[in-house]
This record gives C-alpha cells, sequence and structure tokens, in this order.
C-alpha cells in the first residue's frame, strides 16, 4: 500500500487554482521530489497535507485513511512529520534540550516533567544528533549554531516523532550549493537507513536528479510529469515550463 495517495487534490483562492486536480502516491521508503515554477503550488500542496490549509476537494489518504482536513496536530500524531516546527524557544535551550523536548512531547509526556528530568530521553536524544552528525554539538546553546547546523537539528527534531511520512518544503532555503548537497545527501542516507518515505521541494536540478528517486512536475496547480531523473529530464513539457520550447536542461547546464 501506498504510504500516502493524492486523490484530486484541489485548492483555489479567489479565481486561482493553485493545486487542481492533484494525484499521486508516495510509496513506502520513498525519496520523491515535487519541483515547479514558483506559484506551481508545491507549498500549497504541502499545507493541505501537513494540515495547515484545509483542501476545497479530494481526498489525502495516509495508509488508506482519508485525512483531508484533519487539524495540523492530528495529522502530526498520525506519523506525517515536517521540519521547520522549531519552537519559538528554540533558542533558549541546548541543542540536545530541543530534541529531548520533540522526543518528549511524541511520548506524550507533560512539560510539567521537564524540569526534574533532564536525563529524560538523553541518550535517545543523543542517538538522533549522532543520526544527522551533530552529537559534538549536543550541549552547545541552540542560539550559537550556523544555519546549516539549525536544519540539521529541526532533521533530528522531526525524526524525533518517528514519522513514517516526512515533509520538507524548501529544506535548503538560502543555503549555499555545498551545503544544499550535504543537507540532502544526509536525509537521503536517513530514508534508506529508517525506511521512512520524505517528499521535497528543492530549487537545485543538479540535487533533485542526483538523490530523488521519483519526480513530481507541477505546473499551474497541476502534475505534468511524474517519473525518474531520465524521464522528467526528458519531457517535452516539463522542458517547456523550465526553459521554453526547443530547449533542454543540458544546455543549462543543470543536468547532474
Ligand atoms: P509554490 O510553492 O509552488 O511556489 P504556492 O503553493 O505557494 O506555489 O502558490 C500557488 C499559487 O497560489 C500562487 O499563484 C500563489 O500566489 C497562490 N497562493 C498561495 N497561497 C495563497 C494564499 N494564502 N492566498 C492567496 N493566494 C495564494
Ligand atoms: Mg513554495
Amino acid at each position: 500500500m501506498s504510504v500516502l495517495d493524492l486523490r484530486k487534490l484541489s485548492k483555489a483562492f479567489g479565481g486561482v487554482r493553485a493545486v487542481n486536480e492533484v494525484d499521486f502516491a508516495i510509496r513506502p521508503g520513498e525519496f520523491l521530489a515535487m519541483i515547479g515554477p514558483n506559484g506551481a503550488g508545491k507549498s500549497t500542496c504541502f499545507n493541505m497535507i501537513n494540515g495547515q490549509l484545509p483542501p476545497d476537494s479530494g481526498e489525502i489518504l495516509l495508509e488508506g485513511k482519508n485525512i483531508a482536513g484533519l487539524a495540523p496536530r492530528e495529522i502530526w500524531r498520525r506519523g506525517v512529520g515536517r521540519t521547520f516546527q522549531v519552537a519559538a524557544t528554540f533558542g533558549s535551550m541546548t541543542v540536545i534540550e530541543n530534541v529531548q523536548m520533540a522526543l518528549i512531547s511524541h511520548a506524550g509526556e507533560t512539560y510539567r516533567l521537564w524540569k526534574p528530568a533532564a536525563s529524560l530521553h538523553r541518550a535517545r536524544a543523543l542517538d538522533l544528533l549522532g543520526q544527522v552528525g551533530m552529537k559534538d554539538a549536543a550541549d552547545r546553546p541552540s542560539r550559537e549554531l550556523a544555519y546549516g547546523d539549525v536544519k540539521r537539528i529541526e532533521l533530528a527534531i522531526a525524526l524525533a516523532n518517528d514519522p513514517k511520512l516526512l515533509l520538507m518544503d524548501e529544506p535548503t532555503a538560502g543555503m549555499a550549493p555545498r551545503e544544499r548537497n550535504d543537507l540532502i545527501a544526509l536525509v537521503k542516507r536517513l530514508v534508506i537507513e529508517r525506511g521512512i518515505s520524505v517528499l521535497f521541494t528543492e530549487h537545485s536540478m543538479d540535487v533533485v536528479f542526483a538523490y530523488a528517486d521519483r519526480i513530481i512536475v507541477l505546473a499551474r496547480g497541476r502534475v505534468i510529469a511524474d517519473g525518474n531523473a531520465d524521464a522528467v529530464r526528458g519531457n517535452a513539457k516539463v522542458q517547456e515550463v523550465y526553459f521554453g520550447t526547443g530547449k533542454t536542461f543540458a544546455a543549462h547546464g543543470v543536468s547532474p
């Protein structure tokens, strides 16, 4: 069974059909990229899946159950994680405390328990920090972290919820090319090791073509291509959307 199955998912803002009858499925353990020009409807899709936006129509089946329109917290509880859920208090805590808080939240324990139990989930938190390559920074104040390291901690926090599906909308925004590549390579490794599914957006075609198992291309709210890197790169509709007719990814120096 698919982890997630979108059926004719639609959302309009006034007269703009931001997402228009989108259908696609995410398989278990799949590292799936969603690409498309600005305004294609990618974030609107993500925000319907995570519960931030109610769809106008269509279904979002999570392991067969329709979650369309449920509250974000309920969708999170059912195993759909996302990055960029860093709390307002992030900077005031150490790196490991942030991950411990996420583990406490996942276990359904109350914040009240936190203070007397500074050691709660410490071993598990250290393990998660190890998985994102940040173990050595465990006891540093989070506010001192470099931008790319904050992204790694966000990933550890998302993994603390043990998601089946992780949504990452522009996880590398604001990063240098090298850092982008490293973060996506790290996520891909975690996908393989943990068997989770990831849906992500990313502007760098080099990174998308190098790491994604499959690529969905959205344009004006519709899926115009769905396949592996070779199929998408060679797709005439995709080339037209990105470059105008008759040009190719290779001609723009963005082949992997
Ligand atoms: P992408 O993430 O692919 O750049 P978005 O999903 O953000 O695209 O936007 C898709 C379309 O929906 C765009 O035309 C955008 O202007 C419009 N849109 C997105 N969010 C809103 C909103 N909250 N209110 C009005 N229009 C919106
Ligand atoms: Mg967007």
